[in-house]
């Protein structure tokens, strides 16, 4: 059996489901910034990241750290408060990602 999943091995469905973490897309990582309804400075978003769950969530952390600032994962876009798009932009093209700024 496998553990992960609890289906005999030969029919074990994590990658079909590890595959299905990632959603379809570019593979772009679009960084945009929201303001509104916002306080101050707004949120910068992060969306289309191409890995699952969990990596995202690591991806998060990281990146809050990297900014010094407070975030959350939700519907697998990251929002990191405050206006960091140059930062975010760099970092994440440093670790390998195609990023592409929208918006002002
Ligand atoms: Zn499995």
């Amino acid at each position: 059996m496998c553990p992960a999943c609890g289906e005999p091995v030969g029919q074990c469905v994590c990658r079909q489901r590890q595959a299905a973490a990632v959603p379809p897309g570019d593979g772009v990582v679009r960084v945009s910034r929201e303001t509104k309804g916002r306080k101050g400075k707004g949120v910068t978003l992060i969306t289309g990241v191409p890995v699952d769950e969990d990596a995202l969530h690591d991806l998060a952390t990281q990146l809050k750290r990297r900014c010094g600032a407070g975030g959350t994962v939700k519907d697998r876009v990251i929002e990191i408060q405050g206006d960091h798009r140059d930062l975010l932009a760099e970092e994440l093209t440093r670790q390998g990602f195609t990023v592409k700024r929208v918006g002002g």
